[in-house]
């Protein structure tokens, strides 16, 4: 078993000053009502997320922003998938085996519940209409502002590049375009995605001040967090695609164990819900809570003085449990290659005739429709 020393006063401190710097208890306080307003109305909100194809998708996904994309589409939000191809090139030289991983991504999709016929997935580089509006987005934004982009900075120490692109740095502008492109209003993310949130309402807003005429062109989107904006992976940190920390959906019952087995904990054997004092044991209690659908803190008092390997047991036992029918519905999908391509096919398609219109507005607004 992994561990480490409890987490210090002050480290904790500071991992909360760094969630509150990305603005979490603000976007989880509007998220609170969004649900409300989402309940009442479902027809008013157009939603956009999106993945990058980097690999499979993991359970700090899921529970970070897949659930959430799923329950909308049902609750009737218009719904919109990126895979996010090009922005593989922010962090790497190479983008490897896209095509697989973009497999893998509709996959995912499909195997967790959204619906082809209700939701719009397309692939980033399939619709050039929405890159056109990278450059006027770039133009309203500051380099300064680009430099204190908190989750540019994250990426950049965790890239595998030996200099930052000017991909990396303007990561925040073409996700802008990718939300915008077709008015999406709602954005179901995790925490680290915030301050990219923020970068886009400014350009919209800026767009819609200095070429709007008093008719705003481009909605100002929310951020909508779910219950585990910042899952944890196996060593302690973000759980991310990329750093090898993840439990993906797709992984069996025997991998799932023993990745769990190697996660990270602490030192003090009873076992006890505290993220601020607790991240790593936290994080565990959580994901059993959310497959358990119930609180952390009785996860917690059930295992109480039974310690690490026990928690580790019944968030295993947990994961398993729930992504069982997950993981058996995409094993049906992949079996169907020819259907996975007419997903995208026909996404690509819808999403290119909304970038039309969206760009043809907004070549009206800056006077260069010719
Ligand atoms: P990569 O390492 O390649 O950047 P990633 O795991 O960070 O991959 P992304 O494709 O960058 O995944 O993120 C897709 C979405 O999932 C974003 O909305 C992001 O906020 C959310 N997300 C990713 N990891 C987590 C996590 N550990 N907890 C909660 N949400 C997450
Ligand atoms: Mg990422």
């Amino acid at each position: 078993m992994n561990t480490t020393p409890q987490a210090a006063g002050p480290d904790a401190a500071a991992a909360d000053s760094v969630a509150d710097s990305l603005g979490t208890s603000a976007a989880q306080a509007r998220s609170a009502v969004l649900e409300e307003l989402i309940r009442k109305d479902p027809g008013r909100f157009r939603m956009l997320t999106g993945d990058r194809p980097t690999g499979r998708l993991h359970l700090g996904h899921y529970f970070g922003t897949l659930h959430n994309r799923v329950r909308l589409q049902d609750l009737g939000v218009e719904t919109y998938v990126i895979i996010a191809d090009y922005q593989v090139l922010t962090d790497r030289d190479v983008a490897d085996n896209l095509t697989g991983h973009v497999e893998d991504l509709v996959l995912d999709y499909l195997a967790i519940g959204v619906d082809p016929r209700r939701s719009t997935i397309f692939t980033h580089s399939a619709v050039p209409a929405l890159n056109q509006l990278m450059l006027p987005f770039l133009s309203l934004v500051s380099v300064a502002e680009l430099n204190r982009n908190p989750t540019v900075k994250d990426e950049i120490a965790h890239s595998r590049q030996s200099a930052v692109s000017g991909l990396m740095f303007t990561y925040p502008v073409h996700q802008a375009a990718d939300i915008l492109f077709c008015k999406g209003n709602l954005v179901p993310v995790g925490q680290d995605q915030l301050p990219h949130l923020e970068v886009t309402r400014t350009i919209a807003r800026r767009f819609n001040d200095r070429y709007g005429n008093g008719t705003p062109v481009f909605p100002q989107p929310d951020a909508l967090l779910s219950h585990a904006p910042l899952l944890l992976g196996t060593d302690g940190t973000k759980m991310s695609k990329s750093r090898r920390n993840a439990i993906t959906l797709a992984a069996d019952a025997d991998e799932t164990a023993r990745l769990l087995k190697g996660a990270r904990t602490d030192s003090e054997r009873h076992i006890t819900y505290d993220p601020a004092h607790r991240p790593e044991v936290s994080s565990l209690l959580l994901l059993a809570a959310l497959c358990q659908n119930r609180r952390p803190e009785e996860v917690a008092e059930e295992i109480g003085a039974a310690g690490a390997a026990a928690l580790k047991k019944t968030v295993t036992e947990a994961v398993n449990e729930y992504l069982a029918p997950i993981r058996a519905r995409r094993s049906e999908y992949a079996r169907d290659r020819a259907f996975l391509q007419r997903t995208l096919r026909e996404g690509n398609e819808r999403a290119r005739a909304v970038a039309d219109a969206t760009l043809a507005e907004v070549r009206a607004a800056m006077n260069s429709h010719y």
